[in-house]
């Protein structure tokens, strides 16, 4: 029965946590690289609102530049183990204003929604975990776990003033399980246990431009480009065909996708081209032999021509790391609340997409990745549903005393 009661308690938060979402949205949290000033003013809010509960917090405050770059920890309990909860305060920036419909800055309420920029990525489980962790506070119960609140920097940009920073701190114990509300499905009924690695490539092909009616004086960068990534394409998709049900698709995907601007007019032959291909590769597959047979291809068609040259850079690039087991303790507990509180068996899926698990898995540490999740992320008039909020922090509060 205590759980109905915590159940009670969240609900009674409903006015609390739409006004501190209002608060936390109106001071922007944008990376420095994406035109913002980083999340320390963010930071700066949480902590206070942390501290106001009677919570001791922790900063890990990271020098980028002229920007800092804050993360945020907190801890309630004395168990020996901790089952952390990790949500990211930065999000991205709000793209064309004058596509929204309002203010991104200052959130509105309408039908049960609350629409602005980070709201649902990832304001809704910033949210939902503080007033998870606040419950419990307020329960009085003694909780089966520690709870560990981290809050963190960096997420949009590849991490690396957040939790690829942070794992690095000491903060986490082997004996330690960990949930990232990062990814999931609109019913809740998906728990991610594995993640595919992430490459993004940039192909540069340098000929030489010339008048399009007389191509044998130049070359042709555009042609040799298609070329190329014809073969990308087709090489990739039978070399790395191993297929995973676990997955949606089941295979990884090499996808052909921007292209700049080569020359503006019909009648030139380009110079210069620059393609880029995003592969997401199954955890059975590395990185590094996907990027190597991508260079041995270039290399092949830098010799087609002479004075061709083709150049191959990563734009982005994150490894995966082993899947978390769909027995460990943290996915049977997360797969036991979802059901308590939903109603519903979860099933254990992996995605395409990357959440700051990886750097947790790569430690060996078990991460569950779940939310509800409306899937408005980085969209014009993103949103996330009120009663959302709430249930997650139920299924989050539930982890603690189930
Ligand atoms: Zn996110």
């Amino acid at each position: 029965m205590e759980n109905t009661n915590l159940d009670v308690i969240i609900d009674g938060y409903r006015d609390e946590i739409v006004e501190t979402m209002k608060r936390m949205i109106a001071i922007p949290s944008i990376s420095p690289s994406s035109g913002g000033e980083g999340e320390s003013k963010r930071a700066d809010f949480l902590q206070a609102l942390l501290e106001s509960f009677g919570l001791k917090t922790k900063r890990y405050d990271y020098k980028d530049g002229k920007s800092t770059r804050s993360n945020l920890v907190a801890k309630y309990g004395n168990a020996k183990s901790t089952i952390w909860l990790i949500a990211h305060i930065d999000t991205v920036a709000p793209g064309d204003l004058k596509a929204w419909s309002h203010d991104p800055f200052d959130a509105i309420v309408k039908d049960g929604r609350i629409y602005g920029r980070g709201t649902s990525d990832n304001g809704q489980d910033v949210i939902a975990s503080i007033y998870a962790l606040k419950a419990i506070m307020d329960s009085k119960l003694s909780p089966k776990y520690s709870f560990g609140l981290t809050l963190v920097a960096d997420e949009e940009v590849g991490s690396a003033w957040g939790m690829g920073r942070l794992v690095e701190e000491g903060i986490f114990n082997s004996s330690d399980m960990f949930v990232v509300p990062d990814a999931g499905s609109a019913g809740g009924d998906e728990i991610e246990i594995a993640e595919k690695g992430a490459l993004w490539i940039k192909i540069s092909t340098i000929g030489k431009q010339i008048h399009a009616s007389t191509p044998d004086k130049g070359i042709n960068a555009h042609r040799h480009a298609a070329s190329l990534i014809t073969k990308i394409d087709r090489f990739l998709h039978e070399k790395y065909s191993a297929s995973n049900p676990m997955f949606d698709p089941r295979v990884s995907t090499f996808e052909p996708t921007k292209h700049e601007l080569n020359v503006d007019s019909v009648n030139i032959v380009p110079g210069s081209d620059v393609s880029y291909i995003d592969c997401r590769v199954l955890p059975d597959y590395s990185l590094d032999e996907v990027l190597k047979d991508i260079k041995i291809l270039a290399e092949e068609e830098e010799k087609t021509e002479d004075g061709l040259k083709i150049n191959i850079e990563t734009v982005n690039r994150s490894d995966t790391a082993q899947p978390t087991s769909g027995d460990s303790d943290i996915i049977m507990m997360l797969t036991k609340s979802v059901g308590n509180k939903l109603g519903i068996k979860p099933k254990l899926v992996g995605i395409g997409g990357g959440t700051v698990a990886f750097f947790l898995r790569k430690k060996g540490f078990p991460v569950g990745v779940w939310m509800i999740d409306d899937g408005t992320a980085h969209q014009i008039d993103e949103y996330c549903t009120i009663s959302n909020i709430t249930a997650d922090a139920k299924v989050f509060a539930g982890l603690f005393t189930e």
